[in-house]
């Protein structure tokens, strides 16, 4: 009889199988845009309410080492879905940061996303929020459509781009905003349905549209991808939230995300996909310190968006998937966005592109406590300039430059140091009392620069003005 069973088991799981078919995973990435490391109250900010973000983190695990990619926008958001650093696709630049307004470059076609990767595997693939990898309105080939989402609701860039002539100077950084400073198109799929887009009711819709997805796609494999326009500036949000944060417009904007969030969570759990599901949820790149009180906080990290001190690219990072991630973890490995495109398609038992580096790694033993994982150095770009390298503890910095207004990077011949267990601030250089780290983290970028070939800029081109008569 033992026998017996024991036959039948092997023959269960020897099936090539429907079953392992039936368990790929959906995949849901929540991506908070200029959200610092400090803006939210299960990363330690005293009075921004987020419940929900609170309880997915009691729920799952709360990475305290989790980095962006790169420390704006567009870059950050290439990195992410293409799990390699943004110069190997050419998303970056040293004077233009992202793509602007008008430009015409895009995510290269021949990147794979994690859209494409994973449509390949049978997932129905949706983008909600702001793209920032193209501009459809002067390059259709910059569409989300193009690059593996079979659904896009959103803008195409930032909600600060395409100021009016009504907009005053620095309109971005005020409190009080109007909407006829700011003509940014609001897209569903191919067609502009919008325009302005009434900011206020954004974080709203983006949610309604994200629920809508997870529901019609409930009976087979979903990836989710939801880029918040917000808390990036001009800050707006709905009459639910507007004027109810004691942190102000900042926080009636971050809170009304985490409602975003406890919705998405909601309605998996309402739908039976909690179980089948992982949910990530993190930040482009670190908090707007220029906006003042309309910009977030880095907490005891130094700087913020734009630098690669560790205020610019370390960031909340939640993972949430119940049943499969234990409860109320705290991760304290370094992670990145790059390894949720690797980590993703390992879980929807999709291959990763063999033909290129692939800069993420495979988490999953993070995540699901079967064990570590190794990486020889984290590499911090700002631009195409390699700025600062990480193995273990130690950062070294070859060179720095404050987000805003240093004009120029600064180079340190002997790098700076630090041990950012000991000071995750960055205060202490101990470079002096290290060399052999020094030189150790010296190897690790020789080979990474040996082996790099960096991709020429889709950021410079822009469509000109059209000629005033
Ligand atoms: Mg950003």
């Amino acid at each position: 009889m033992q026998l017996f069973l024991a036959l039948a088991l092997l023959a269960l799981f020897a099936l090539p199988s429907r079953a392992a078919d039936s368990a790929r995973p959906n995949i849901v990435i929540i991506l908070a845009d200029d959200l610092g490391y400090g803006d939210l109250g299960c990363y330690g900010h005293p009075n921004i309410r987020t419940p929900n973000l609170d309880r997915m983190a009691a729920e799952g695990m709360r990475f305290t080492e989790f980095y962006s990619a790169a420390e704006v926008c567009t870059p950050s958001r290439a990195a992410l879905l293409t799990g390699r650093y943004p110069i190997r696709s050419g998303m970056c630049h040293d004077q233009f940061r992202v793509l602007r307004g008008r430009s015409l470059g895009q995510l290269p076609d021949s990147e794979i996303t994690l859209a494409e990767a994973l449509k390949a595997k049978g997932y129905t693939t949706g983008c909600v929020g702001k793209w920032h990898l193209g501009v459809p309105q002067f390059n259709p080939g910059g569409h989300p459509r193009k690059h593996g989402f079979d659904f896009y609701f959103g803008l195409p860039h930032s909600n600060d781009m395409d100021p009016t002539p009504l907009a005053p100077k620095g309109a971005g950084k005020l409190a009080e905003q109007k909407a006829e400073w700011w003509n940014a198109p609001l897209y569903r799929d191919d067609q502009i349905i919008e325009r302005p887009a009434d900011q206020t009711t954004l974080t709203r819709r983006y949610t309604d549209e994200a629920v809508k997805f997870i529901r019609a796609n409930k009976a087979k494999p979903f990836f989710l991808y939801f880029p918040s326009t917000f808390p990036h500036t001009p800050l707006f949000a709905s009459k639910d939230f507007f004027g109810r944060s004691p942190r102000g417009i900042y926080g009636d904007v971050v809170e009304e995300l985490d409602a975003a969030v406890g919705k998405v969570l909601d309605t998996l759990r309402q739908e039976k996909l909690a179980e089948n599901t992982l949910v990530f949820f993190t930040s482009d790149n670190g908090p707007w310190l220029i906006m003042n009180q309309q910009g977030g906080s880095a907490g005891l990290l130094r700087d913020g968006k734009g630098s690669t001190w560790e205020g610019g690219m370390r960031v909340p990072g939640i993972a949430w998937w119940p049943g499969k991630i234990k409860a109320a973890q705290t991760q304290r490995t370094l992670a990145s966005t790059m390894d949720l495109f690797t980590t993703s398609l390992k879980l929807a038992g999709a291959d990763v592109p063999a033909d290129r580096p692939i800069d993420g790694v495979d988490i999953r033993p993070l995540l699901f406590g079967t064990g570590t994982v190794s990486r020889e150095a984290y590499f911090y770009y700002r631009g195409t300039r390699l700025m600062a390298a990480r193995a273990g503890d130690f950062k070294a910095h070859f060179m720095t430059q404050s987000a805003y207004g240093q004009p120029k990077h600064e180079e340190h011949p002997v790098p700076l140091l630090f041990n950012l267990k000991v000071d995750a601030s960055e205060t202490f250089n101990v470079a002096t009392n290290h060399p052999a780290v020094l030189s150790q983290i010296a190897q690790a970028v020789e080979k990474h620069k040996a082996a790099l070939q960096p991709a020429p800029s889709q950021l410079l081109e822009v469509q000109p003005l059209p000629e005033k008569k």
